[in-house]
């Protein structure tokens, strides 16, 4: 892959933005993720971008789809640093470069068409049932679909299914 000028700026920046990292480990401490899955590793994340080799999370491995967004590393780490952020930014780029996983296209088409990336088991609304919780409102499809389209989403998926055929 060729290192554009645009895509130098990218992880210069990302290097800005956590180069206060001491590697304490505090993020990967809470991160439910690396608690069930310890291949998946926001210090090591944070380590790679240190040392300037993002390579092989965004290219190889891509570890970096594992992270679920919660933020709870970024409230946590004592350096102030936002590793959600910075993960996502790391997505961006995966998917700029034409790297994102397929699986990406599925989830982005089923919150488009359906609002969620997975439907309910039934186990899931026995429990509900039991625990006599209310019915799970229906998503607003038309607020989504505006969101996704305002914010380039919907045009960013078109692209991933085309580069797809
Ligand atoms: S919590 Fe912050 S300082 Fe500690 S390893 Fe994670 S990113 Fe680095
Ligand atoms: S945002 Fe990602 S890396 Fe951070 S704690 Fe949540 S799952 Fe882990």
């Amino acid at each position: 892959m060729t290192l554009t000028t645009e895509l130098k700026e990218e992880f210069k920046d990302l290097y800005d933005k956590v180069k206060l990292c001491y590697q304490c480990g505090t993020c990967a401490g809470g991160c439910p993720v690396f608690k069930q899955y310890s291949s998946f590793n926001p210090r090591r994340v944070m380590e790679k971008l240190l040392a300037g080799d993002i390579s092989a999370e965004i290219f190889d491995e891509q570890q970096i789809w594992y992270c679920t967004g919660c933020y709870t590393c970024s409230t946590r780490c004592p350096q102030g640093i936002d590793i959600c952020h910075v993960i996502n930014d790391m997505k961006n780029i995966a998917v700029k470069i034409k790297n994102a996983p397929p699986g990406i296209i599925t989830e982005m088409t089923a919150i488009l068409e359906t609002g969620i990336t997975a439907a309910k088991s039934t186990s899931a609304l026995r429990k509900r049932d039991k625990l006599e919780l209310p019915e799970i409102p229906p998503p607003d499809m038309t607020e989504i679909q505006k969101l996704m389209e305002v914010t380039g989403v919907i045009a960013k998926l078109n692209a991933l299914k085309e580069d797809a055929k």
